[in-house]
């Protein structure tokens, strides 16, 4: 990646995150912003590259980048169930008539985006424990505003054409589920924005995937 790439990625060979500078600028990271959208944008991007080191691909590399298996078998099979229910979420998604997300194809990405969140959420509670809870600002809460932030990260316009040759290569889910997908797992998405049954987003508590 060149210093004007706006892209992240974790290298599993040095158990590297590298961020080039182009990504940290809004709306991913501003010095000046109210730390709830810093922790929200950037902060789950961050999130999502260091839970590549533990996910399905980080588990064949160990923190010294050999290429060995450092999961026990309970691990793994714990983890592939966990993660069957987040395939199947997405499988379920129609971004275009009669061409669904690929549950399977994505998994490994869906599971980053996820952990992200969730590593950053749990990171932003704890700079408040520090620094005092976040005052309401234009209306939005701390919570509301880091959850913004994070899908304001994903903003994106695709012509259709681009979008079906995505759907069937690329290891990423379309942003719109990027977002819609994963927060409705979240336990504290439901809390910020009082989201209850009927709505649509909702997940029963039980069919909310929590990985890590
Ligand atoms: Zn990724």
């Amino acid at each position: 990646m060149t210093p004007q790439t706006v892209n992240a990625y974790y290298d599993p060979l040095n158990n590297q995150i590298t961020f080039p500078a182009a990504i940290l600028q809004p709306p991913y990271f501003d010095p000046k912003a109210d730390a709830a959208v810093n922790y929200g944008a950037i902060g789950a991007i961050i999130g999502h590259e260091m839970g590549h080191g533990f996910d399905d691909q980080g588990s064949q590399f160990s923190a010294t980048g050999k290429f060995e298996n450092w999961w026990t078998p309970a691990a793994r099979t714990a983890f592939t169930q966990r993660t069957a229910a987040l395939s199947k979420q997405f499988d379920a998604y129609e971004p275009i008539p009669g061409v669904r997300v690929k549950g399977a194809l994505t998994l490994g990405e869906n599971i980053g985006d996820l952990g992200g969140v969730e590593t950053a959420y749990a990171a932003y509670q704890k700079y408040q424990a520090e620094h005092g809870k976040a005052p309401v600002i234009g209306g939005l809460t701390g919570d509301q505003r880091f959850f913004l932030a994070y899908a304001q990260a994903w903003q994106a316009k695709l012509r259709e054409g681009a979008a079906r040759a995505r759907l069937l290569t690329d290891p990423h889910s379309p942003p719109f589920y990027r977002v819609n997908g994963i927060v409705r797992n979240v336990d504290a998405w439901y809390t910020a924005f009082g989201v209850k049954p009927g709505d649509a987003l909702y997940l029963a508590p039980g069919d909310r995937v929590h990985i890590w």
